[in-house]
């Protein structure tokens, strides 16, 4: 699944960025952002993503069921409207299926996708459907609404702000090893692998940050802390340590790394596919928001870094209190890197 390849994807997604012209008067946000905004009238702005998950890359029919997959491609553009705290409202579903796919095959991954969508009241509202002659492919775009102020882009951060992630860090890269590994069995392998399968999309969670008027920079984690850190303060033009010690990683992902014969941390730090929301905010009122979350939502929250000028770079602070260099996240077509910490 992860394999080398002769391109990276961040470095053809800046070549399509450089190539695609200047963004139209009622655009406020294009390339490189979690969705795309475009001013709707002067109080709302109409958001835009979209996601494929390609069999072979992204999942492999062995282990992940038809009615999974429909959720979590839901779920996983769901997660992008979050992370700039919109509402979603339409999906357009595109399918390439091979000649051979079978029709209950098919119902299943439409009423997995539909179901996920109608519990946060989107409809399906159009798409393609097409003939592959390799894998399958689905590919939703979601198109959701948020108030003109409201926005979170991962372009706010400033140096002094706390990094803080719902959630826990860690479980769905478990999961997925677990799902690679059927005869690996442990006691928590169910839920597990359900938080690979079915991520949750942190929609009420992403709306009350965003209405609480003090997180300033948000993005959604699908690359691993690391590499999505490394997107934030990127886009911020900041730097950012990252305190591994305090990194949220539940018991049951320490069980099933254990059983995996890796490192928890690396999980959290570069797994991927944990679908939380990272986002930065002035340290005075980080107390009130992880409350407010909390009681709202039941959703917990916690402080994992924070936020330097440019020119501290980007580093890790290790639980032995060493610092090292941020390590990669996930990003298809580079190599694999992993084992920076003890
Ligand atoms: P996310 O992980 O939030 O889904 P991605 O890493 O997929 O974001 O993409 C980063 C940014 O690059 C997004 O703004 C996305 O819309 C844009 N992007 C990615 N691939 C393409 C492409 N092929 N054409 C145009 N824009 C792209
Ligand atoms: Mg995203």
């Amino acid at each position: 699944m992860r394999k080398k390849n002769s391109w990276q994807e961040f470095q053809i997604i800046d070549l399509i960025r450089q190539r695609s012209g200047r963004l139209g008067v009622r655009d406020q946000i294009g390339i490189g952002d979690d969705t795309s905004a475009h001013c709707v009238d002067p109080r709302k702005l109409e958001l835009i993503t979209c996601d494929a998950l390609v069999e072979g890359v992204h999942w492999e029919s062995p282990w992940c069921d038809p009615e999974s997959l429909g959720v979590k491609s839901a779920a996983v553009n769901l997660s992008d409207i979050a992370a700039m705290g919109g509402t979603p409202q339409r999906a357009f579903l595109v399918l390439a299926l091979p000649a051979k796919t079978a029709r209950p095959f098919i119902i299943r991954l439409i009423d997995g996708l539909v179901g996920e969508l109608s519990r946060f009241g989107v409809r399906l509202a159009g798409g393609d459907t097409v003939l592959s002659p390799g894998p399958i492919m689905v590919s939703l775009t979601v198109q959701g609404t948020a108030a003109a102020g409201a926005v979170i882009r991962r372009t706010g951060a400033r140096p002094g702000d706390l990094l803080l992630v719902t959630g826990e860090l860690g479980t769905a890269s478990a999961g997925l090893g677990l799902l690679r590994r059927p005869r690996l069995r442990i006691p928590v392998r169910d839920r597990v692998v359900q938080r690979w399968l079915r991520p949750l999309p942190r929609l009420r969670e992403g709306n009350l940050l965003a209405q609480s008027g003090k997180v300033r920079a948000m993005i959604d984690l699908s690359d691993g802390l690391a590499g999505d850190t490394r997107r934030l303060t990127q886009a911020s033009q900041t730097g950012a340590c990252i305190f591994a010690s305090q990194l949220p990683v539940s018991l049951e992902a320490r069980m099933a790394a254990r059983a995996l014969k890796c490192n928890p941390l690396d999980l959290a730090l570069c797994g991927g596919e944990d679908y939380e929301l990272l986002f930065s905010c002035p340290s005075p009122h980080a107390p009130k928001l992880i409350n407010k979350l909390r009681k709202r939502t039941g959703t917990i929250c916690t402080v994992v870094g924070k936020i330097l000028p440019q020119r501290e770079g980007l580093y890790l602070t290790r639980p032995d209190g060493c610092r090292v260099d941020m390590p990669s996240g996930w990003e298809h077509g580079a190599s694999e890197k992993r084992d920076f910490l003890p």
